[in-house]
């Protein structure tokens, strides 16, 4: 079991932007059918929820400029330019794109945090946390797993 922390892991308040929005033009699938498209790995995190180890990611230490796309359905999450180094081993944006994210309560585990999805297939992606850098002061902690590259500008 691994699970997103550093030696902050407590979100007192909901973060300010990308609040739970409903979007019609959700992607949806049985999940026979995300099984049929998505590796085991990529299903295990995605529709299940898991997190990958940490510091092992493709993308943890990954700077190059482009976009961090969903790995479930295609949809633009980050900007490289919103990436940073955290350290906490897994990759970690300050800003998302605008209605990418959605945010859900997560008390799992014995804390309180604040899940992160994708907002058209719903694909779990990771937490949010408040110790992130400026202007947002934000930490989006995101499995590699879940995200894939499209380098080149915006
Ligand atoms: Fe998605």
């Amino acid at each position: 079991m691994y699970v997103f922390s550093c030696q902050y892991s407590q979100n007192k308040n909901k973060t300010s932007s990308n609040k739970k929005q409903n979007i019609s033009n959700k992607m949806k699938k049985t999940e026979v059918e995300w099984k049929r498209s998505l590796t085991d790995q990529e299903y295990r995190i995605l529709r299940e929820k898991g997190t990958e180890r940490a510091f092992i990611g493709k993308y943890d230490g990954h700077f190059e400029e482009g976009v961090y796309e969903c790995a479930g359905c295609g949809s633009k999450l980050f900007q490289s330019e919103t990436k940073y180094r955290s350290g906490c081993g897994w990759p970690a944006f300050y800003d998302a794109i605008p209605g990418a994210i959605e945010e859900h309560d997560d008390n799992t585990l014995g804390m309180r945090r604040i899940e992160i999805t994708c907002s058209k297939c719903d694909g779990h992606l990771g937490h949010v946390f408040n110790d992130g850098p400026k202007p947002t002061g934000l930490r989006y902690c995101v499995n590699s797993v879940s995200m894939d590259f499209q380098p080149g500008k915006k």
